[in-house]
């Protein structure tokens, strides 16, 4: 028995709901614009490489990552077109962005001139996207810096400009005022280099595909989207007209203990529950370890024979207690689902990072990357 054991633990990433994200949020989009897909942080959860094979099928050829290693990651894998390095990288690494066909975005003079260099060294020259600070005050130049880091391209051999970056910080609001902000200071920047600049233009992210279309210039970068979710939080608003985006991650487990206490029994550390009358408990081996997080005690579902019942007490590291009194005949290995559907009752990510106080982003990213997962086409 050399072979380790499959956890109780998995996660089902639907590949064919990927695709069709795809294709749906690429119909919101003009002939001529591009749709980048964004597959960092494993692909919000889904796994990059299977992600991008799945964005492959519904059409796309660009893709956008965090670092360097994933990007060299995903080439490896077999993923042709264009990969976008979205955060920069170290001294010592430009060589991949050659051996790799990766495309760098740049916001700093140092990074510029070593990928000049390399260039230089490999008599060939590479495509460049510039990042323009448009109000998020996270990576990017600021908007009156963009004819000095432009000159400074174009006078360097070996780099062209080829594009020229931003993101906005509240695109999931349509009601903001702040991606008309920051759409104008991006835009004035842009035009105080139209002399010269004849890359392209990208800001939008899945609020503004879905939001702002006209902020997409000439391709979007969409992520939240691609999985299924609306960045809003508001699962109403995941659609494109009356063409829904579908949640790709289901998260389920099997049920490793049934136990009935009689009312008054304190519940999981703490004993921050005690019951009220005689309970059967479902024992289940999810726990914030799995990525399920510590503050849903006393507040997550779970949805057993199709029913939505409530957890117990304290999540533990790798266990946790739902109420099936409810319910008849739950047996041990049991299918339990904390994300997905089941039956005709579902949870979804927007529903667990509401009672966690964050996004849907770091739901799947949280349970997505850290349990064993299983493509289905
Ligand atoms: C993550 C990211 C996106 C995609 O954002 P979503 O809200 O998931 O659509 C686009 N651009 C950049 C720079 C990002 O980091």
């Amino acid at each position: 028995m050399t072979e380790i054991p499959n956890s109780s633990n998995i996660i089902t990433i639907d590949c064919a709901a990927l695709t069709h994200n795809y294709r749906t949020l690429r119909s919101r989009i003009p002939d001529g614009v591009e749709l980048l897909a964004m597959v960092k942080g494993d692909g919000y959860g889904h796994g990059m490489v299977e992600a991008a094979r799945a964005f492959a099928a519904g059409g796309c050829h660009i893709f956008g990552v965090a670092e360097l290693c994933e990007g060299v990651k995903l080439r490896n894998s077999g993923i042709t077109g264009e990969i976008f390095i979205m955060v920069g990288f170290l001294e010592n690494q430009a060589d991949y962005f050659f051996t790799h066909s990766l495309t760098p975005v740049v916001f700093t003079k140092n990074s510029i001139a070593l990928l000049s260099e390399r260039a230089v060294k490999r008599n060939c020259t590479i495509d460049l996207h510039l990042k323009i600070d448009s109000g998020m005050s996270r990576l990017g130049v600021m908007p009156d810096q963009i004819e000095e880091y432009a000159e400074y391209i174009d006078e360097l051999p070996g780099v062209t400009l080829a594009g020229v970056v931003s993101h906005f910080y509240e695109a999931d609001n349509p009601k903001s005022s702040g991606t008309n902000s920051a759409f104008t200071v991006y835009s004035d920047a842009c035009h105080r280099i139209e002399n010269t600049f004849s890359g392209i233009r990208h800001i939008a992210n899945s609020g503004a595909v879905l939001n702002f279309p006209e902020t997409l210039c000439e391709m979007g970068r969409a992520g939240i989207a691609l999985y299924g979710y609306s960045p809003d939080g508001n699962r109403d608003n995941a659609r494109v007209g009356e063409e829904r985006l579908r949640p790709a991650m289901k998260f389920s487990t099997r049920i490793a203990m049934v136990k009935e206490v009689p009312a008054g029994t304190g519940v999981s550390y703490g004993h921050t529950y005690t019951t009220t009358r005689a309970t059967r408990l479902a024992v289940m081996p999810v726990g914030y370890e799995d990525g399920y997080p510590r503050c849903l005690s006393n507040q997550a579902e779970v949805l057993i024979q199709g029913t939505k019942v409530p957890v117990l007490g304290r999540i533990c590291m790798n266990l946790c207690m739902a109420d099936i009194t409810e319910i008849d005949g739950v047996q041990i290995g049991d299918e339990a689902v904390f994300l997905g559907e089941q039956g005709s009752e579902v949870i979804t990510a927007d529903d667990i990072a509401q009672k966690a106080g964050t996004i849907s982003y770091e739901i799947l990213c949280m349970l997505g990357n850290n349990n064993q997962r299983v493509h289905i086409e």
